[in-house]
């Protein structure tokens, strides 16, 4: 097996996203606050100031999913959700840095 010649950048990133996924919560999903009626007679919401009401949803093979979300956890959930694209991005920080070194290598002949 070839030695990983890892610049200091990959090296980061690596060390980044290893930190990330071993310490931090993260989910692929999408935050969607709606604005709903609660069906109670009386209520603001019947008048047309409808409830906001906050889902987490997420498709898994096609198929889309939803939970409803205490609004209390929003701040919580949606760094989750950040967590989530912050990895991807470093991700693909280090496959960028792959593909760079695949091309040196290749260009070097050394194989
Ligand atoms: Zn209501």
């Amino acid at each position: 097996m070839h030695r990983l010649r890892m610049s200091q950048q990959e090296r980061a990133a690596r060390s980044r996203l290893a930190r990330l996924v071993m310490n931090r919560a993260l989910i692929r999903a999408t935050v969607n606050v709606r604005r709903v009626t609660c069906g109670k007679p009386g209520c603001r919401c019947a008048q047309g100031d409808r409830h906001e009401a906050l889902y987490l949803v997420c498709s898994v093979k096609g198929k889309k999913r939803q939970l409803f979300m205490p609004s209390a956890m929003e701040h919580e959930v949606r760094q989750w959700v950040a967590n989530y694209h912050a990895a991807l991005e470093l991700l693909e920080e280090i496959s960028e840095h792959a593909w760079r070194r695949l091309k040196q290598r290749k260009e070097k002949g050394d194989s």
